[in-house]
């Protein structure tokens, strides 16, 4: 079998509907299993209505209403006739969500966030499924949630392997199968809606290539391939060719967001290649993650992580900061759920990079501010440079005030404000 993951931004509007079907037409259909993320930027229009929700704003209506008439217009453009049964399932789905909406008692930000969010996909591969029948390509929609199962670690769900693997050898692996990318279900509750994090989609076509010991994934974008940077923070780019998936694992592990960091373990551990290639132009090769040469063509990568909080904890009696106050200090990084970026430590300080995806910097800082001395200074930007030249690495020391670097081999990393 092969994987096809389609994007957001490859499927923003009708055009890029119809852009699938042509992608399918061009590379063929059989034994082929299709992994769509929400269309264009629906997953942040959900989160908004989470957040009115949550905060109990009066824009709610607003902000649904606004979902809906972007669904609702893409599906118009795709010219359905009018008694196809796709306008029933779209407004079924925003009837199930507004239901849970009215029902939910929960006060968990993160539960309430997984049940909302995953709507972007559910509407998505409705609409796309719905769109390619019409056009003769004939396929059958799965819910996900049946299949890759979790804990109930809502926002960043852990895939239990075990009845994921099983739920997904149940497959019928013959006819062409599309399903969401991004959402999975609860394994311990029934009709629990779990999200495998932000940009998770590619993780979710993974998992199922994994499982179905696949051929290959091609993950389709608006872009080319992987580049050497983010075409839209740095200048002349370059395309990379090949990467290894040791190299690829190193690269979204510093954050280049190109492919989701838990993406390309089970892939490499089946040994099965993932092209990244363009949705646009499908004559050309894109890039493709596999076994061999770390990288060609061998080039410095950079690596831009924005909205950092560096952080430097020493002890209040100005004794060294050794195992015992980093454990101490690693389990309130945890606790917290703060990401980890780059660590660096001596004898009297010890500084982390940290990532503030929940909210909790402030809660964090109360408790260690309880038992540490602590300097921190906030929105800084973290540079990962690998494969790094001395060229690289002064372009990067000129982008502002250089708080802190660090080099092992191979790898710089700059922090700067
Ligand atoms: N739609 C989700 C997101 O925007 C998942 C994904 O795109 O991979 O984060
Ligand atoms: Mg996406």
């Amino acid at each position: 079998m092969k994987i096809f993951k389609f994007g957001g931004a490859s499927v923003k509007d009708a055009e890029g509907v119809r852009n699938v079907l042509r992608v399918l037409k061009h590379e063929g259909f059989q034994k082929t299993l299709i992994i769509v993320s929400a269309m264009g930027k629906m997953t942040n229009a959900f989160e908004n209505i989470v957040t009115a929700y949550y905060n109990k704003t009066n824009d709610l209506d607003q902000k649904i209403e606004f979902v809906r008439a972007f669904h609702l217009k893409i599906v118009d453009e795709l010219s359905f006739t009018k008694n196809n049964a796709i306008f029933i399932e779209v407004e079924k789905l925003f009837g199930e969500m507004i239901g849970f909406l009215i029902t939910n008692k929960s006060k968990d930000y993160n539960f309430i966030y997984d049940q909302i969010v995953g709507f972007g996909e559910l509407l998505s591969t409705k609409i796309i499924g719905a769109y390619l029948n019409k056009n003769n390509i004939e396929n059958y929609w799965i819910d996900v949630r049946a299949y890759i199962k979790t804990d109930s670690n809502y926002r960043d769900a852990h895939v239990n392997w075990e009845q994921t693997t099983a739920n997904i050898l149940n497959l019928d692996k013959n006819q062409l199968c599309i399903t969401q990318g991004f959402i999975s279900g609860c394994s311990s509750k029934n009709n629990v809606t779990t999200t495998l994090g932000r940009e998770g989609s590619d993780y979710s076509a993974a998992i199922f290539a994994y499982c179905l010991s696949a051929k290959s994934i091609t993950i389709w974008k608006d872009v080319e391939g992987v580049f050497n940077a983010n075409p839209s923070s740095f200048e002349n780019t370059q395309l990379l060719q090949q990467i290894s998936y040791s190299e690829a694992i190193e690269m979204a592990f510093y954050g280049a967001s190109v492919i989701h960091p838990k993406t390309l373990k089970p892939l490499e551990n089946k040994n099965i290649p993932l092209y990244v290639r363009s949705f646009y132009n499908l004559e050309k090769k894109g890039t493709t993650v596999k076994k061999g040469p770390s990288l060609f063509p061998e080039i410095p990568c950079f690596i831009l992580k924005e909205h950092q909080i560096l952080i430097s904890i020493s002890a209040l009696d100005f004794s060294f900061m050794v195992e015992y106050n980093l454990s101490d200090i690693f389990k309130i990084l945890h606790n917290n759920k703060l990401k980890v970026n780059l660590i660096q430590n001596s004898a009297l300080s010890f500084s982390v990079c940290i990532e503030d995806k929940f909210n909790n910097f402030r809660n964090l800082l109360v408790v260690l501010e309880s038992k540490y001395k602590i300097h921190y200074t906030e929105n800084v930007s973290l540079y990962t440079i690998r494969h790094a030249s001395n060229e690289a690495v002064n372009k990067i020391e000129q982008k502002g005030k250089v708080l802190l670097k660090q080099a092992t081999k191979g790898t710089v990393q700059v922090v700067i404000q």
